[in-house]
């Protein structure tokens, strides 16, 4: 469009929304839409409703959610008024279902079937889409909504030869609406994924010969398919406003038990009665939550898919076709696990055979079937279950161009970039249903569609009520909320696997994990609270005027979060409210609770001496031949709290990690023992540890001080000691989070005062128990204070959301002024204690695997003596 177009562009839309799509999607916004009297037109490429279930209609076609839950919502007349016959409806059950939804509310009357949308052209000038169809038709509109589908264009055949076949071929995805007919006919399926799986064992009902080709086994699970679940019934029938609310509430969009078995600690007897249970139910989200860390943690993820592999072994008769048929290429779940009736017995019947294409590759396609690395194949027939260009291909598939010409497609190049998986920066006034960065085809779709749609109408009437016309999200929103995604993903396996989750099944298609992992609760608590407070990251303007209320909706890190919002509904006192010896107790309860850390080759307890007496150290070897550098390491607490122990996850992992014997000692305590009893212990301890450090087995002069917290502040007095007596040599510091002064003024105490386990009051309760006022401001108190010049090199690690950032972001300038060597870490989205929560918080690992990056690096460093 030229810019006179653009002049010369229509005073106002023809319509208010154009929707492209008429599956559920489409269908819901069009009905909502409509009730809210906004002028709707909806296109859709099919000659009818039901996308999904109006193009799959392969043989054994059916829903892997529950018809209980995989069905809309909106309407409990509409419940009433339809009921599944089945646990898992076939695709004609459910696409009947689509059209009725679509006779009951007269929806066909503003849909234009047969029409493809091929562009949209955003005219920034009169702030309308200008959307171009497959019937030269041109609609003008205010607002653009793709319901395009997530799974609803096909990957074109990408195997040698495709095109020579000249026997029948079909793809499941567009599975001909008469039926096919494959009796007595020789037939090679290509694809097991959830198609495939779903078909083959149909197709073997009536081929004389069925062949199989494997690139990469699935797990599947049998359905057990049947009435629907009389318990999902009864609860339905007690309340079901109570039902639809869990499921919206729920992680995945289904009610389920959401469980704390940990597969590593849980029992054998107690993993094998959940994973059969989970079997039986033959529920997708049941087997996707047998424990709690299958999709974090590889160990437990491995217990689950052994125990489905030992189920396939024992299906299958042929030792070597069940082994083929046993996925070993990917964790169990990080590609969409197939909910199947009778799969895995197809292979034990004598005209039915499995090619595995990891050891036989395909090498062409013939005119008369399949040749491989080892034989030619003939077929009759060739049925493709190859899978779709997911989740962008049918977005990008439009000419879909926003403001300053850019298209979707050329924004999306490295892929999708959007703000809640709905709208992206440089597109006005379009939203993208269920699109990438949002739940998706993660949950139980029927439900993050009506929370799409529901979002969409309720911002669109918003913006009516307000005289606003455009909504456009801000760039610092975008990022942010594409951080959030990434961050998601990080903690999963989900991104190891080589799916269509990642875009890997398309060649070329941009390697990132395409949907938001964080769980349709989470997801939908962040929607609203973007609503909540008026649109939050979104820039709105019209007649009304302007609004833009930039901001990121979700900073912290997803499991921080997680573990603040368990935290918070424990309800639990605040540790400022107790006297020390009930924080102490209280503290060393729930270290017990924690998961312990990673196994290290050795464990040695021992004391040294103190000034007041014996401190006592416990000292973590690694596993690998000594000697080793050496971490001297003290205890975070507020001086007030702690011992050697209480860190100990924490320096079992930096043992690990940086191949180096950590020594964790003990100091007196506040207010037992105030000021400067501590800073005196520790001093103590550097000097015994520097002089011993060969009987610790660590190598001559390679020792770090480390320390968390008010240990991280000790580590600052005594290396400052340590330069200024001469010795002990310390090669570098590492100080995480540390007190580093006692004013307790600056920005970061005033924003993260509470809410962040670390808060201001428990601050100055440490503060108050450990020193006088008035020495607060000695250097061997306060070290910012101090003289810095000629320290070893330091980490300095602050978390974002931690009173004490800004001091020890101070300091790491202050040293860095002083033309000490520093390496500052900065925490995004962690809090004070996140580092120390090792196994529990789990985005945590990645910020320690820095750090010690860094100090294995200082390490290798020549010594400064
Ligand atoms: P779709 O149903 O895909 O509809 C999109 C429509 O947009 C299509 O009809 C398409 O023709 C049309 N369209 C696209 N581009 C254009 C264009 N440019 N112009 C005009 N029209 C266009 N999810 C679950 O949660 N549970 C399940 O059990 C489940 N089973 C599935 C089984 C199969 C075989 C498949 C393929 C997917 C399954 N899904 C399932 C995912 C399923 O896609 C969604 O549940 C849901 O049906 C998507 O609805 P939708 O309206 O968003 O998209
Ligand atoms: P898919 O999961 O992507 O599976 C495609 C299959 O084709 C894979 O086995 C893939 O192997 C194989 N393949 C692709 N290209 C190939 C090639 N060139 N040579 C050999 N093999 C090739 O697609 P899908 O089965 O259609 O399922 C897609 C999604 O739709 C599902 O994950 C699910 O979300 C949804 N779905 C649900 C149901 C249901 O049960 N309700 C049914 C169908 C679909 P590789 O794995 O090696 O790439």
């Amino acid at each position: 469009m030229t810019a006179d177009d653009r002049n010369a562009g229509p005073a106002g839309p023809q319509v208010d929304v154009v929707v492209v799509g008429a599956g559920f999607a489409g269908l819901y916004l069009l009905h909502r839409l409509r009730a809210e009297g906004f002028s709707v037109r909806v296109f859709e490429a099919a000659s009818d409703v039901g996308g999904t279930w109006f193009w799959n209609r392969y043989p054994g076609a059916r829903c892997d959610i529950p018809t209980t839950d995989y069905t809309f919502s909106f309407d409990p007349e509409l419940e009433r008024e339809w009921t599944w016959s089945e646990k898992y409806a076939t695709q004609p059950e459910i696409l009947r279902y689509l059209q009725f939804v679509a006779d009951r509310y007269d929806l066909r009357r503003d849909i234009t079937f047969d029409t493809r949308v091929e562009g949209a052209d955003w005219d920034d000038v009169a702030g309308l889409w200008v959307v171009r169809t497959s019937t030269g038709e041109t609609v003008s509109c205010r607002h653009y909504v793709m319901a395009t589908g997530c799974l609803s264009v096909p990957k074109a055949p990408d195997i040698e030869g495709a095109p020579r076949f000249a026997g029948e071929v079909y793809f499941t995805s567009r599975w001909p609406h008469e039926g096919v007919d494959l009796t007595g006919k020789r037939v090679a399926v290509v694809g097991t994924g959830s198609s495939g799986i779903q078909s083959i064992p149909l197709i073997a009902q009536q081929a004389a010969q069925l062949t199989v080709f494997q690139r990469t086994p699935n797990f599947s699970i049998p359905a057990h398919n049947g009435p629907a679940p009389a318990d999902r019934l009864a609860q339905l029938a007690a309340d079901r406003d109570a039902y639809r609310t869990a499921a919206k509430w729920s992680r995945g969009g289904v009610p389920a038990e959401v469980t704390d078995v940990l597969g590593v600690t849980a029992p054998e007897e107690v993993r094998r009665e959940r994973f059969e249970a989970a079997w039986e139910a033959g529920e997708l989200f049941a087997i996707l939550g047998v424990f709690a860390d299958q999709g974090v943690n590889p160990a437990s993820n491995e217990i689950v898919a052994e125990m489905v592999r030992e189920k396939i072994r024992s299906i299958v008769d042929d030792p070597e076709t069940a082994e083929a048929l046993c996925p070993k290429d990917h964790y169990f779940g990080t590609k969409r696990p197939c909910l199947d009736s009778g799969y895995h017995a197809t292979f034990n019947m004598p005209h039915v055979r499995l090619v595995d294409l990891r050891k036989t590759p395909i090498t062409t396609i013939t005119e008369t079937g399949i040749d491989t690395a080892t034989e030619s194949n003939e077929f009759d027939v060739i049925v493709y279950a190859t899978g779709f260009d997911a989740m962008t291909g049918a977005l990008v598939g439009v000419d879909v161009t926003g403001r300053d010409g850019v298209t979707l497609k050329e924004k999306w190049a490295d892929g999708p970039s959007t703000y809640l998986g709905l709208t992206t920066v440089g597109f006005p006034n379009f939203c993208a249903l269920t699109g990438p960065g949002s739940p998706s085809v993660l949950s139980n779709m029927a439900v993050s569609i009506e929370q799409h749609v529901d979002w969409v109408t309720d911002c669109l009437v918003d913006l009516r009520a307000k005289g606003m016309t455009t909504i456009e999200p801000t760039p610092p929103a975008e990022d942010g909320w594409n951080q959030h995604v990434a961050d998601c993903a990080a903690i999963s396996l989900h991104p190891t696997a080589n799916s269509w989750y990642m875009g890997a099944n398309v060649p070329g298609k941009p390697r990132v994990f395409y949907p938001y992992i964080g769980g349709v609760d989470n997801y939908r608590a962040a929607c609203d609270e973007v609503r909540a407070t008026d649109y939050l990251g979104f820039r709105l303007s019209g007649p009304g005027g302007e609004q833009c209320h930039d901001g990121v909706v979700r900073r912290l890190q997803p499991d921080v979060a997680l573990v603040l919002d368990a935290m918070a509904q424990m309800g639990l006192p605040p540790l400022e409210s107790m006297s020390p010896p009930e924080a102490r107790a209280f503290m060393e309860m729930s270290n017990g609770m924690r998961p312990p850390g990673p196994d290290v080759g050795e464990v040695v307890d021992g004391v040294l001496p103190g000034p007041a007496g014996e401190l006592e150290y416990r000292l973590f070897r690694p596993a690998s031949p000594g000697p080793h550098p050496v971490v001297l390491y003290f205890h975070g607490g507020g001086w007030v709290l702690g011992d050697q122990l209480s860190d100990e996850p924490l320096c079992r992992d930096l043992c690990v990690r940086t191949d180096a014997v950590v020594v964790s000692v003990d100091y007196r305590h506040a207010p037992e023992t105030r000021y400067p009893a501590a800073a005196e212990d520790a001093w103590a301890a550097l000097q015994w540890v520097g002089a011993h450090a060969i009987e610790l087995g660590g190598i001559p002069d390679h020792l770090v001080v480390a320390g968390w917290s008010a240990g991280g502040n000790l580590v600052a007095v005594v290396t400052q000691r340590a330069r200024n007596e001469g010795g002990p040599v310390v090669r570098g510091q590492l100080l995480l989070t540390p007190v580093t002064d006692s004013t307790m003024d600056t920005g970061s105490f005033e924003e993260n005062a509470d809410g962040y386990v670390l808060t201001a009051p428990l601050m100055r309760w440490f503060w108050d128990h450990y020193c006088d006022p008035e020495r607060r401001t000695e250097s061997t108190a306060a070290p910012l204070r101090g003289e810095l010049g000629g320290l070893p090199p330091a980490i300095v690690v602050t978390a974002e959301f931690d009173p004490l950032r800004d001091e020890g972001i101070a300091y790491a300038e202050a040293l860095r002024a002083a033309d000490v060597p520093v390496e500052h870490v900065a925490a995004r989205g962690h809090t004070h204690m996140s580092l120390t929560m090792v196994d529990v918080v789990l985005s945590g690992a990645r910020v320690r695997e820095e750090i010690a990056l860094r100090l294995r690096a200082l390490f290798r460093q020549p010594a400064e003596v």
